[in-house]
């Protein structure tokens, strides 16, 4: 089936401008196109938005939270002539997707990684502008006092072969490892997704997985990526990750995380996206929103709630309802989850006191310390730091509440100490910590990763809690959201 509205369609909505709620809402700040070339996206306008407003009160959809699921329902709504406005409460676009330059260094909010096999990123990123730079397909795990590399042996294959006999697994541990690669490859995401669950330790085991491969590979891996160094994480999310990484790479994009969704947001009209506009509250029955500020804005077709589960939650349990005594049904769990929260500490060190210079990720293998895992970010791309400087990056599981900043470095700055010799450690310079509370949703089973998008007719929701916590989840959820309007609207064709 496509998505797309038929000509008299496209024309009668994109009748209702956006261009009026510029005016309406002058003063506040909108995201400003980046100087990045544009080039191809596969989500392209058929048509400009310029016909001249109708209403000085309504637009077509209003998407609430310019993280990438917001960013992704908006692409869809523009791609099909589909007045929109998105708005978001903090001061940029990405949600938790996003960059900040510092004294020439480029921080990301968090080590993040972006995988080049993921599907719904494939079909709406342009990887070429993003100058997407590669991690080594593989880690060096510090264990017993010493470091062992564990490799992808398609990307690196004698690598792979001289880490058969590491104390990091046993010989059928890395033959397992290739099994489930082949396993993982011969289902479909969808199977996958509803594949029956059961935490990610609990499949390891079942795999045949000694203990020793678990605690000193998976667990800081698998664990680093979910912020959850126990494993707890449906074995559905550990087989979409695991079938991603045999398919594609990981990499970070040039200019920083933070590009993703800097590159979505500026092939959007840059007068469709309000930044510092938080919605305080939703009146279903008037298909309106309110911000903080008290302003008001009405939608002619729908809302799109893309915010993060929590605040959906908020949003959802003080919505004024429809007057038809139906009350919508709410996708977001009453009691959820702890989530998961991650700590990234940053240092810059001078070129010749790093122990590597190349892209691999260490992990701690160890069971012991708070580093989990850490790695040299101008070595995977050196545009991540001034041409004389190494950026160093260490991250931790949890939210370490209570320890300060200061502690928190210094207790880094001892571990490392450890694994590569006061000599080098002890010269790096403290650059900054990021805490990140509300990382990812906890996505421990009972799990359901294809949730639906629809709260009612007119009230949609976004977000990578309705799929997988990922990248990708969030841009899928964004489409879903989309789609589960326009079919309330008619607006397909088959
Ligand atoms: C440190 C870290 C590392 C990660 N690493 C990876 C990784 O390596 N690979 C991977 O695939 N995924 C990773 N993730 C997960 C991934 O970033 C998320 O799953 C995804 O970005 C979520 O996108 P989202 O649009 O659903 O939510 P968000 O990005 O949270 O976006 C929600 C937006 O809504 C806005 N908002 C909230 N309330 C309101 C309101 N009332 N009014 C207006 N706006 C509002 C917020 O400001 C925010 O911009 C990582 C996440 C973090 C934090």
């Amino acid at each position: 089936m496509t998505l797309a509205l038929s000509q008299s369609q496209a024309l009668a909505v994109s009748s209702i401008s956006v261009s009026h709620l510029t005016a309406r809402t002058s003063g506040r700040r909108h995201f400003s196109r980046l100087s990045i070339s544009s080039s191809s996206s596969t989500a392209k306008p058929s048509q400009p938005l310029s016909s001249p407003p109708l209403s000085r009160t309504k637009t077509g959809v209003i998407v609430v939270g310019a993280g990438l699921a917001g960013l992704a329902a908006a692409t869809h709504l523009h791609s099909r002539n589909i007045p929109f406005l998105l708005l978001e409460a903090s001061d940029g676009v990405g949600g938790r997707v996003r960059t900040d330059l510092v004294d020439g260094f480029v921080l990301d909010r968090g080590f993040q990684i972006f995988i080049t096999s993921y599907p719904e990123a494939q079909k709406l990123l342009d990887y070429r502008e993003l100058d997407l730079r590669k991690f080594y397909s593989g880690a060096r795990i510090y264990f017993d006092g010493q470091f062992h590399t564990v490799a992808d042996p398609l990307r690196h294959f004698s690598d792979a072969l001289q880490s058969l006999t590491n104390p990091i697994g046993s010989v059928l541990d890395k033959l397992l490892i290739g099994s489930t690669r082949l396993g993982v490859l011969t289902k479909s995401d969808d199977q996958i997704l509803r594949a029956d669950e059961v935490p990610t330790s609990e499949l390891l085991k079942r795999i045949g997985f000694s203990d020793s491969i678990v605690g000193r590979f998976f667990k800081p891996f698998f664990g680093g990526i979910f912020f959850d160094p126990e494993l707890e994480t449906t074995s559905r999310l550990f087989e979409f990750i695991f079938k991603c990484l045999a398919l594609g790479d990981n990499t970070l994009p040039a200019k920083g995380i933070g590009a993703i969704p800097d590159q979505l947001a500026s092939k959007l009209p840059p007068s469709s996206i309000l930044l510092n506009s938080r919605v305080a509250s939703i009146d279903l029955e008037e298909s309106s929103l309110k911000l903080e500020t008290g302003e008001t804005f009405q939608s002619e077709f729908g809302l799109i709630l893309a915010v993060e589960e929590p605040q959906a939650a908020k949003l959802l349990a003080g919505m004024k309802r429809n007057g038809n005594g139906n009350g919508p049904g709410n996708p977001v769990p009453v009691r959820p989850k702890p989530a998961r929260g991650t700590v990234c500490v940053y240092f810059s060190a001078d070129r010749d006191k790093v122990p590597v210079q190349d892209p691999v990720l260490f992990l701690n293998g160890s069971g012991q310390g708070i580093v989990n895992n850490m790695f040299f970010a101008t070595n995977v791309a050196p545009s991540y730091g001034p041409a004389d400087k190494v950026l160093v990056s260490a991250s931790l599981i949890g939210s370490f509440e209570g320890e300060s900043d200061e502690n928190l470095a210094a207790r880094v700055v001892a571990e490392l100490s450890g694994w590569f010799g006061d000599s080098l450690v002890g010269s790096w310079k403290y650059l900054r910590t990021y805490r990140i509370g509300f990382a990812q949703p906890n996505q421990s089973p009972p799990t359901d990763l294809m949730k639906s998008h629809r709260v009612d007719s007119g009230l949609y929701v976004a977000g990578d809690y309705l799929t997988s916590a990922t990248f990708d989840g969030a841009l899928v959820s964004g489409r879903k959201a989309v789609e589960a309007l326009l079919r309330d609207r008619a607006l397909i064709q088959s």
